[in-house]
């Protein structure tokens, strides 16, 4: 049987060529794929992008456990820092940082050396949580689901969508930009994704983790 490709409703891809048309992560963040924090099972995150912030839920179908932006829930990495004057000498800056682990209390100090006189003074910090950490999901913070190491880097994905966009990049041998910011996804993966010598070796990984989204789609 002959198939018949319908070719109007987009512009003809070149043969071999892959074009950034600058989108962002985010495209894909509306439907991600985690583990449940708690008991470790698989699930979604889904969110609504409405300008100009998400709203994002998580329920896990085998613990229950919720977890709402709107109430502020968070279960990832949190980084805790601040400054201060040295209590002795007086040099500015004293600063100290620490990074917080999920279900540990959050540290109000933290001690600090001072780089003038060595001696260590009390610093008060605040947290931040770490949104943009390799493998988490960008809402909760909790690990993602379709991960991958590979001998080069971690490989992460969001969703089935995700893994076919970094796949379509991956198997083309040239490369373009059309007017694209920093801010595209493209632009933004790590170096070891972009070289030519590592594009047999991600396609693998890109295809196990395809078949366990598909696996988990249906589950
Ligand atoms: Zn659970
Ligand atoms: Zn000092």
């Amino acid at each position: 049987m002959a198939v018949r490709r319908n070719r109007s409703l987009r512009p003809a891809p070149v043969a071999g060529r892959h074009l950034d048309d600058g989108h962002r992560l985010s495209r894909y963040a509306d439907r991600v794929a985690v583990r449940c924090h708690r008991c470790d099972a698989p699930g979604w995150v889904l969110a609504d992008w409405r300008p100009y912030q998400w709203t994002a839920r998580f329920r896990c179908g085998n613990c229950s456990v919720v977890m709402d932006s709107t109430a502020g829930d968070w279960a990832g990495p949190v980084h805790y820092s601040g400054r201060r004057p040295c209590g002795y000498c007086g040099h500015q800056w004293v600063c100290a940082c620490v990074s917080g682990k999920p279900g540990q209390p959050a540290p109000t100090v933290v001690p600090g050396l001072c780089p003038q006189c060595g001696r260590s003074s009390e610093v008060s910090v605040s947290g931040q949580r770490v949104r943009d950490g390799e493998a988490n999901d960008p809402h909760f913070g909790l690990a993602l689901l379709l991960v991958e190491p590979t001998r080069a880097g971690v490989l992460w994905a969001y969703n089935a969508d995700h893994l076919q966009a970094l796949q379509d990049y991956v198997v083309s041998p040239l490369r373009e930009r059309a007017g694209v910011s920093n801010g595209s996804m493209f632009s933004r993966l790590p170096g070891w994704m972009k070289l030519g010598r590592n594009r047999a070796m991600m396609r693998k990984a890109i295809e196990r983790l395809l078949v366990k989204a598909r696996h988990d789609q249906r589950s």
